[in-house]
């Protein structure tokens, strides 16, 4: 059986009715046959059937022993640090989702929890880095916005021989792209509210275990901090599921083609996108992915906030938004949205120029998209030449 078959498959039909679409279990309770004789389900914060479905689906996706769902991709992370304690170190990927960073650094810093962050292009900083106080190594890849790849396997060696856990946060790539735990990664995380949902209608988080002793813990956490996502919200996200190594497919084809088309422009600087030869790591990125993916950026080669801001509030299918992964396509300027809490100078030296744009390249007709941005092209050419 190949992937995409046991995919659809592994979602079992309702043994109840036959459904073929999972039920949506909207209860919040259980009635029991006698104190404590349930059917293996008594409080709905504790476990819900339609999350059950989910959370099966995600374990065999990312090939992990254990999956649950969470009310958010904050909610994921936020569990995978509450396996840590007091005096724990974390390394992590140094352009971190700005999110996360926020979460480490200004909720986890004060339970004394402490953050190395570093450049893990090169697996050699990650192993620098490391002391005997590190119980945990995140990374992403490709990371936001500049798309940098860590090698993964590489790193999970190094994690191994240190006795650190890795979490890999595999919201940009997808498990239709990259399985960090066949990588040797012991933890997945996801924003589910991107590709796995797929169509920007929810917000979802997501965590994987590669043993069932981690899933425990997970899940111990889950129940006892609560952050669940709800029925429908998981029957949203396994409805996303079931497309979702076409969407990627397709993401990637139309995002192949538009940073061809980018590397063409004489006003954009540098294109960042995994699937171009000229990425720093793309024999890394052609290893472990199957997918170079749906995000995009390219910077201008006058760095003005004002010319890159009248191109993202001047695209007609672009939509100016935060957020990536759906079916439509969205743009965004990280300086002024994503990425507007990190200091000018910081947020520079990571990359993110004044001028930095993003793509979500979406499942519209890629011949569309590409004129989009000619006509946004030609009117700042225009611009340009007149101030010039
Ligand atoms: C969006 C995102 C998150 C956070 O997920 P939410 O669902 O918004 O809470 C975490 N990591 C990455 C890489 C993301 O893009």
């Amino acid at each position: 059986m190949k992937e995409t078959t046991k995919l659809l498959h592994s979602i079992p039909v309702d043994e109840l009715t036959g459904a073929i679409s999972t039920p949506i279990y909207q209860t919040s309770t259980y009635v029991q046959e006698a104190p404590g004789v349930n059917k293996g389900y008594d409080y709905a914060r504790s476990n819900n059937p339609t999350r059950k479905v989910l959370e099966d689906l995600i374990a065999g996706l990312e090939s992990g022993s254990n999956g649950y769902a969470f009310a958010s991709g904050l909610a994921a992370i936020d569990a995978v640090v509450k396996l840590l304690s007091s005096g724990d170190e974390i390394v992590a990927v140094d352009d971190i989702y700005g999110g996360a960073f926020r979460l480490f650094t200004h909720i986890y810093q004060k339970f004394g929890i402490t953050v190395k962050y570093v450049d893990a292009t090169d697996p050699a900083n990650i192993a620098h880095a490391i002391t005997p106080a590190t119980k945990l190594i995140w990374i992403e890849s490709p990371t936001n916005p500049t798309l940098k790849i860590a090698d993964i396997a590489a790193i999970a060696k190094i994690a191994k021989a240190k006795g650190v856990l890795l979490c890999v946060d595999n919201t940009f790539a997808s498990p239709a792209s990259q399985k960090p735990i066949e990588l040797g990664a012991d933890l997945v995380i996801h924003s589910a509210t991107k590709y796995l949902a797929g169509h920007s209608d929810l917000i979802a988080g997501l965590v994987v275990t590669k043993t069932e002793e981690l899933g425990e813990q997970i899940k111990f956490i889950q129940n006892a901090s609560g952050a669940i996502l709800a029925p429908f919200d998981s029957w949203l996200v396994i409805r996303g599921i079931e497309t979702l190594s076409l969407r990627v497919k397709q993401h990637s084809e139309n995002a192949q083609q538009i940073a061809e088309y980018l590397l063409t422009q004489p006003l954009v600087k540098n294109v960042y996108y995994p699937g171009l030869p000229q990425h720093k790591n793309h024999e890394v990125a052609n290893k472990q992915q199957r997918y170079a993916g749906g995000v995009i950026s390219f910077d201008l080669k006058i760095d003005d906030k004002e010319l890159a801001t009248q191109l993202v509030s001047s695209t007609r299918f672009f939509k100016l938004a935060e957020s990536l992964g759906g079916v439509k396509s969205l743009i965004c300027l990280p300086c002024e949205m994503t990425h507007k809490s990190i200091p000018a100078e910081k947020r520079r030296a990571a990359g993110v120029s004044d001028s930095l744009i993003r793509l979500s390249v979406g499942l519209e007709d890629v011949e569309d998209l590409i004129e989009d941005l000619q006509v946004q092209f030609v009117a700042l050419s225009k611009k340009v030449s007149i101030t010039a």
